[in-house]
């Protein structure tokens, strides 16, 4: 089943698209990850995609609907978003955080539903946080900060969950740890992901799909296995690597080459 379909979609802040003929669908249960340099468009993209921009072109349907003809809650009940966390001071509890993302689903005088705390139970067993219930979020580290903002995605119920750059701040356990969470969310919840990512050897084992971005456009789009080739990397990050298979998944993986000049 499509989940999301984009065509054409174009986008941009002010007169100037950003990017720019951007088309893909992702069906139930794929995992896209979207990579590209600084600059290139990721987070535009993943805006545009939540009707979040004015200036904007093309289509977008979830689930066979328009995007464009649906409310700010109608869309916050069909894709919910994990923005990247950074150190900021963020007053609330994690209980708090979570809660939050129920708001979609309540009536409109507020309060909450019984269906509510069983979601929060569950959304915090998945995501391993219920020890940490009452804490400050200003007090979490890094890694726990971000299953607190995956928790609170999740209580938004939704069959999309967007991720900005999910691994950004996070030493490698706490990286390897999130995506197996967002794995474990795919197959056993049937959640359609997209994120942006910086780290490709990380988004490679666990993507179905592939897309480069370069200049706001879509320079390549595919499985990793036909995606990630030497040509590719150099035209996309204007970087010379080495790939190899990584021994544990046979996937490719890239090997940087100390020393190499950058291409720009
Ligand atoms: P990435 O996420 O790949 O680093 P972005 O989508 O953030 O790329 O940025 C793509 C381009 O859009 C950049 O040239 C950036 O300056 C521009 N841009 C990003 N955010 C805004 C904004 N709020 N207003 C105007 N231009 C923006």
């Amino acid at each position: 089943m499509t989940i999301l379909e984009v065509k054409n979609l174009s986008a941009g802040y002010e007169s100037d698209h950003v990017i720019q003929d951007i088309s893909f669908s992702l069906e139930k249960g794929e995992f896209l990850s979207i990579l590209g340099k600084n600059g290139s468009g990721k987070s535009t993209l993943i805006k545009a995609l939540q009707g979040l921009l004015r200036n904007i072109s093309g289509r977008i349907s979830v689930k066979s609907k328009d995007l464009f003809s649906l409310s700010p809650r109608q869309i916050a009940q069909k894709i919910s978003y994990v923005p990247q966390i950074f150190s900021f001071s963020f007053e609330f509890s994690v209980t708090e955080t979570v809660l939050m993302g129920r708001y979609a689903h309540q009536g409109r005088l507020g309060g909450s539903s019984p269906d509510d705390s069983k979601i929060m139970d569950e959304v915090m067993a998945l995501t391993k946080i219920a020890h940490l219930k009452n804490k400050k979020i200003a007090h979490l580290s890094g890694g726990e900060r971000q299953r607190v903002f995956i928790a609170r995605a999740l209580a938004q119920d939704t069959p999309l969950l967007f991720l900005d750059e999910p691994s950004s701040h996070l030493d490698i356990n706490y990286q390897v740890e999130i995506y197996q969470i967002l794995r474990q969310l795919q197959e056993e919840k049937g959640k359609t992901i997209l994120a942006t990512e910086h780290n490709i050897n990380l988004a490679i084992p666990y993507s179905q799909q592939i897309m480069f971005l370069k200049n706001g456009g879509v320079q390549a789009l595919g499985p990793p296995e036909s995606l990630i080739t030497k040509k590719n990397i150099s035209e996309v990050f204007g970087a010379e690597v080495e790939i190899r298979e990584n021994i544990h998944s046979k996937l490719p993986e890239i090997s940087l080459i100390p020393g190499a000049e950058r291409k720009t």
